[in-house]
């Protein structure tokens, strides 16, 4: 048995505080994950799915919660393979050769484990891809005639999204594409951030105010009405109680997080910054930056050269206001996720 997770529900590394230059984050996302993406050998076959990306370079960042739907539901290792069947809305869980039915084993399983991972503090969950149980798009289910059409959605994946409409949610095999991986990454570190921050610790209007303010670049990456409209929450931000603002901002927030950055939604905030950065620049120093902008939306370089130019400048140049932009630094630079959008 590969031993890089154990089988309990109880993060797989130790609680530890870890910081990073930017200073916006203090505590470590804990993400809900198929454990056989951990390498733990619980697949039907006795085998795993260990994913290099998830356990040698995401994992020293993050706290595991790793959780085998179909091992936990008792079903065994190794077990009889199973796919979904019938209506793709509302599939039924078979064992491929015996035809077993293991739907509502499944299902009960699901609705406990859901809710007992309410009591985990997740900050996203990564699954497994195309498996019955795991799997979110475009899982295979199979008429009775054995045609398989991908439209599932796995039982477990089904019923944990149900529960948990707002929380961050991949497929390993998605987070291969370098904009979504580095996507996913920057919304788990947000909703830890909000959480920390924001419900947990203080809510006050101020917190919910200035919370904004730092990621006013980060959330224009992404969505510019969803900023538009948080800001206009924010606005009103007296009509409400601390608790009922805190709790339309934070699903307007990750909502927002979800619409996918582009190249031209990154290029429209760099020039932004290098606005801001104007006054503090000599004419050579303007005209190079603009060049990396530009270098950058002709996709001759990745964003992590404009990028830390920026970081330069408003470093050296001692600009506040733009130091505290969680824009500059989302998550862990380690990842080098910018490395590759
Ligand atoms: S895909 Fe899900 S159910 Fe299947 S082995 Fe992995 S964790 Fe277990």
């Amino acid at each position: 048995m590969n031993t890089s997770s154990k089988q309990s529900k109880e993060p797989t590394t130790s609680p530890k505080t870890h910081t990073f230059p930017g200073g916006h984050f203090d505590n470590k996302p804990r993400i809900g994950i198929s454990q056989c993406l951990l390498g733990d050998e619980v697949r039907y076959d006795g085998g795993h799915k260990r994913d290099a990306f998830l356990t040698d370079v995401l994992a020293p960042f993050v706290e595991w919660i790793p959780v085998c739907p179909e091992v936990e539901a008792g079903l065994g290792t190794p077990r009889e393979a199973m796919h979904l069947a019938g209506d793709p809305a509302a599939p039924r869980l078979l064992t491929i050769r015996t035809r077993v039915d293991h739907t509502a084993t499944l299902k009960t399983f699901s609705q406990r484990r859901v809710q007992e991972l309410h009591t985990s503090d997740l900050d996203g969950y990564i699954f497994k891809k195309s498996s019955p149980s795991c799997g979110v798009h475009r899982v295979k289910v199979y008429t009775e005639k054995g045609q398989p059409s991908k439209r599932g959605t796995g039982i477990f994946a089904a019923a944990f999204q149900q529960s948990f409409p707002l929380l961050p949610v991949e497929e390993e095999g998605r987070l291969n594409d370098a904009t979504l991986r580095e996507n996913f990454v920057a919304r788990i570190f947000c909703y830890r951030r909000w959480k920390i921050q924001v419900q947990q610790q203080r809510i006050s209007r101020g917190v919910i105010v200035d919370f904004h303010t730092r990621h006013k670049y980060l959330l224009l990456t992404h969505s510019r009405a969803h900023y538009d409209a948080l800001g206009k929450l924010v606005a009103k931000a007296g009509q409400y109680t601390p608790a009922e603002l805190a709790a339309q901002y934070g699903e307007l927030f990750m909502e927002a997080l979800k619409v996918k950055a582009t190249v031209k939604k990154h290029v429209n905030v760099l020039q932004h910054l290098a606005g801001h950065l104007k006054t503090f620049l000599s004419a050579d120093e303007r005209a190079e930056l603009q060049e990396s902008i530009t270098d950058y939306h002709r996709l001759l370089t990745p964003l992590t050269v404009p990028l830390t130019l920026i970081k330069h400048y408003v470093r050296t140049r001692s600009v506040p206001y733009l130091a505290d932009q969680v824009y500059l630094n989302p998550h862990p630079k380690e990842l080098m996720l910018r490395n590759h959008v």
